[in-house]
């Protein structure tokens, strides 16, 4: 066969395994930046604890806009975009003034439709955190036949979720979760969606239904120190404290549950692992060593789970890369880094050079069509200069690359998630 160079991946259809809803698009102003919701999330989460001071809370936020927007990501979307669509200027006015004229004359769903043929996105996996705690499906904005969903599972490791469906123990508990986790699969989800790294670590501890009964017991008398609202109300108790032990012990009861019936009914579990985004998010809390304990937990490989990291974990990647080698049962995705060209190419250049090209696949993290397409397209491109190396200097036959190829932009994810 001629060989062909650059590699050229665009025939192969890829899937994107974690974007988000609402799909962006009503407010094009914040199209090509965040926006202002996450701008105040963020500056609230360098705020002194309790503090009113609203001079304090703008210089902060303007200082949060500033190294956002600066972020080298951006630079590279809009040239992405210039070239995509022909236009004459990088400048941020002039390519915001274009995408709204596209979306406000063909519609939201007609101008992503457009990015995902453009980019050969064959289908994307929608998390609905936020966008409902509901189980059913979402995303009526992003197109038909080309649009999966995710489960969120957050609100049901909360005390007052338990309260609220009448559960007094944890035998009540675990009843009320599995009839959620049944109902979201009944209605078509295809995968169950922690965050919990956003504020707990990811260790798993066994726990007994008297233990768990006794925590919520308990729980029910405390008053948190604080609330942590993103996107459902998790309490804060002081690090150490008995009430914060009695949290962490309610919620690996709950985990555990949500863990082995995910694998039971052969719904994949897909987790947030990284940090580098917002300061909520702790290295600590993200650690991936920490989830030897899930596993190696008995239960849970009895149970057969299958999960999914997102977000490579950065920055402790190179814990991923051992533990995609070492677990049969355990993939990660590229998604967030695949906006991020080098570092997207350092870390997928290690996971394809230490494990199996069947462990990886490709994802976004955003609700952004264009960033979606941008994402896509640099997944494409840093393959490429991978397959590249593989065939100069590797001695890779073309047909060796393509299989790898495959499997990272859609085999992996249509294996995993295609059949729910
Ligand atoms: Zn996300």
């Amino acid at each position: 066969m001629e060989q062909q160079r650059p590699f050229d991946f665009s025939d192969i259809p890829i899937v994107d395994t974690h974007a988000h809803g609402p799909m962006m698009g009503k407010d094009t102003a914040s199209y090509l930046r965040s926006t202002d919701f996450w701008y105040n999330y963020f500056a609230d989460e360098l705020m002194p604890r309790g503090s009113m001071d609203e001079t304090l809370r703008a210089s902060i936020k303007s200082a949060v806009i500033r190294q956002a927007e600066t972020r080298p990501n951006w630079t590279s979307i809009r040239h992405y975009l210039v070239k995509s669509y022909g236009l004459s200027s990088a400048d941020i006015n002039h390519v915001e003034q274009f995408l709204k004229g596209s979306i406000e004359s063909k519609g939201i769903t007609a101008h992503t439709l457009q990015s995902f043929e453009r980019e050969n996105i064959s289908w994307v996996l929608v998390d609905h955190s936020m966008v409902t705690s509901e189980p059913r499906s979402k995303m009526e904005e992003f197109p038909e036949g080309r649009k999966k969903w995710t489960h969120p599972v957050t609100h049901l490791l909360q005390p007052k979720w338990a309260e609220k469906n009448g559960a007094e123990t944890g035998t009540d508990v675990a009843v009320v979760v599995t009839k959620e986790l049944h109902e979201s699969k009944r209605n078509g989800c295809s995968g169950f969606k922690s965050h919990q790294a956003y504020f707990r670590d990811l260790s798993l501890t066994d726990v007994t239904e008297d233990e768990a009964t006794e925590a919520l017991r308990f729980l029910r008398k405390t008053k948190p120190e604080s609330w942590f609202t993103f996107p459902v109300p998790t309490p804060r108790y002081k690090v150490g404290s008995v009430e914060a032990v009695a949290l962490k012990k309610y919620q690996d009861y709950i985990l555990k549950t949500i863990f082995c019936e995910s694998g039971r009914i052969n719904v994949p579990m897909v987790i947030h692992v990284a940090t580098a985004l917002t300061p909520s998010l702790k290295t600590w809390n993200n650690d991936p060593e920490k989830l030897y304990s899930v596993l190696d937990n008995d239960d849970v490989r009895r149970a057969k789970t299958i999960f999914l990291l997102l977000h490579t974990g950065f920055p402790d990647h190179h814990k991923i890369t051992s533990l995609i080698s070492q677990y049969p049962n355990l993939f990660v995705d590229l998604s967030w880094i695949s906006s991020n060209t080098l570092c997207l190419s350092n870390i997928m250049e290690e996971y394809l050079s230490l494990a199996s090209s069947m462990k990886i696949m490709h994802g976004s993290d955003t609700a952004n069509p264009d960033v979606m397409a941008y994402a896509a397209h640099n997944t494409r491109m840093v393959l490429s200069k991978f397959a590249s190396k593989l065939y100069d200097d590797y001695s890779w036959s073309e047909g060796e690359i393509y299989e790898l190829a495959e499997n990272l932009l859609h085999k992996n994810a249509d294996r995993i998630f295609g059949t729910n």
